[in-house]
């Protein structure tokens, strides 16, 4: 046999050799590799039975849980293509996602069953639900309705099985709309596949790993890097239906057998605060990573004195999963995402000339190799526009730089770039400057139309819990001792909260309806 082409490929050929290792816990549940396998298997062989057609998108709307797994794979092995859908996303954007993707199957639970069934009509696409949980409360929708156990209690035949090549579609990652609408990332079996390669060598991953995993399956986060980088392995998994942070902590504390965990910045901000009020602090592990969104050099620093741990913090997205990673071994530098993986490349260019800049100075930040996708679902124009016309290289569309020891450092979107009276201001910059004001909790700083200026720098701030809640002015002065004038925000907005997404990004362009409608 040749080498695999796909991340299932390799799964399956654990689950042969060794069949009795433990590959994933859930609740009182344990998976062994042969255990899943068969029943991923069992699912495969269900859906051919009722005719999926290879290409066929099945969605998945379900929280964590090993059913999750099971229809992830089973999917693939039936030649089908899986669309991933937020499980916090509710009318608008389910609606969006089914019908942009065309889904002909959807996977869900009751909660789920119960959003779809209003909005069928809309759906012609979509020709029958397979539910892992009996609808008791809910009206019957007016499609075939399947059980996700009933397929799995169909036997087993012992036949020869496909698998996928490496330039199949295996998944639609839609991108989390932080910036606009969500597409659909097209990502092959062989980007999924050499990405986790490169994952599991620049941290060392390895069978012996046990990975606490409790980001939503749904993101290439919890999926392409949690998930894969076990299965890829031969290692184990401990499943969460979602991040609950006293139960994490206590996990972390409690069992010694964990060595990796993997979160967003503020999972790990819950953490500390969780274990500052109880005193349970978690042991250390092999490898705690940060990702999906800007980790600060403060919370870094806190964690490293309060849980003795350096986080790794790493930059990835939907449409190349992983892309640059501070070193395992070397420096882990707060503040910046390190350096791109093996085999993979990164490089700054300006905005405008397209051009590379020489390290140090700021612009758009492209990727290219075997990791990145290759184009948005049905969206021919979006997908051109993110390419440089003749390397190959992916505009990232992040802003950043390189530092002279090559350390990539993100400080923001270009589509957020302020540009005010002709100066370029990253918001970035000016909310890590804020954040170190005592009375600042959480800040965003975004730019709105201004008549002299172009955009003006506005803040809004969340007041920190327990600490006299600062004047607008004394923001202001904060910044002004601190950078250049022009940075500084000409208006201060104070708010409970910051709408945020399932992973913790700040919503920007939400932030931005509302400022304007006041
Ligand atoms: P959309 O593309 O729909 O606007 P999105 O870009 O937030 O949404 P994702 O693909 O989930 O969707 O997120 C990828 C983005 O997350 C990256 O482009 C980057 O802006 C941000 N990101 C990921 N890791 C980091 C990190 N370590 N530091 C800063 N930003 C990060
Ligand atoms: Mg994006």
């Amino acid at each position: 046999p040749g080498s695999p082409s796909s991340l299932l490929e390799v799964f399956l050929e654990h689950a042969r050799k060794t069949p009795d290792r433990l590959a994933l816990r859930f609740d009182a549940k344990r998976y062994t590799y042969g255990e899943l396998a068969r029943d991923v298997t069992a699912f495969a062989q269900a859906l051919l039975r009722r005719h999926l057609k290879p290409g066929e998108r099945v969605a998945l709307y379900l929280e964590n849980s090993p059913a999750f797994v099971i229809a992830y794979l089973g999917v693939q092995y039936a030649q089908g293509i899986v669309v991933l859908v937020n499980t916090q996303y509710r009318q608008v954007e389910l609606s969006h996602i089914l019908s942009d993707s065309e889904t002909r199957v959807c996977i869900t639970g009751e909660a789920g069953a119960a959003e779809l069934t209003p909005l069928l009509g809309e759906l012609p696409a979509l020709e029958w639900l397979i539910t892992v949980e009996p609808l008791t409360a809910s009206p019957p929708p007016s499609r075939p309705l399947l059980s996700f156990d009933t397929l799995l209690a169909e036997p087993v035949e012992e036949r020869p099985m496909s698998l996928p090549g490496g330039t199949d579609i295996a998944v639609l990652g839609y991108t989390s709309g932080t910036t606009g609408r969500s597409k659909g990332a097209m990502l092959r079996q062989s980007n999924l596949l050499s990405n986790i390669r490169a994952v599991t060598q620049a941290w060392r991953w390895t069978e012996e790993d046990r990975l606490l995993l409790v980001l939503p399956l749904f993101h290439a986060h919890g999926l392409l890097v949690g998930l894969h980088g076990t299965l890829y392995t031969g290692a184990s998994a401990e499943l969460h239906r979602r991040f609950v942070a006293p139960e994490v902590l206590e996990r972390l504390h409690a069992d010694t057998a964990f060595t990796l965990f993997f979160g967003v910045p503020t999972m790990y901000g819950r953490l500390l605060e969780e274990s500052r009020r109880t005193g349970v602090r978690p042991r250390p592990l092999r490898l705690m990573v940060s990702g999906s969104a800007p980790l600060s050099a403060q919370l870094f620093q806190e964690i490293e004195a309060e849980f003795g741990q350096r986080i790794l913090e790493r930059y990835g997205m939907t449409e190349t999963i992983m892309n640059t990673t501070n070193p395992y071994e070397g420096e882990r530098r707060p503040g910046t995402v390190g350096m791109p993986f093996p085999g993979q490349e990164a490089r700054v260019v300006d905005v405008r000339t397209r051009k590379p800049v020489p390290d140090g100075e700021p612009g758009e930040i492209e990727v290219r190799g075997p990791h990145v996708f290759s184009g948005y679902w049905r969206r021919e124009q979006a997908t051109e526009e993110s390419f440089d016309k003749d390397g190959g290289w992916f505009r990232t569309g992040d802003l950043g730089l390189r530092d002279a020891d090559g350390y990539f450092h993100i400080t923001g979107r270009a589509r957020e770039l302020i540009i005010s009276g002709g100066f370029n201001i990253y918001p970035r910059e000016v909310e890590e400057v804020l954040a170190t004001h005592p009375g600042v909790g959480e800040v965003a700083v975004l730019g709105l139309p201004d008549k002299d200026f172009g955009e003006q720098v506005i803040a809004v701030v969340v007041p920190a819990a327990g600490q006299p809640a600062p004047s607008a002015q004394a923001l202001v002065d904060w910044c002004k001792d601190r950078l250049a004038s022009f940075k500084k925000p000409r208006r201060v907005e104070f708010v409970d909260a910051l709408p945020r997404n399932a992973l913790g990004k700040i919503q920007k362009h939400v932030l931005r309806e509302r400022l304007l409608s006041l």
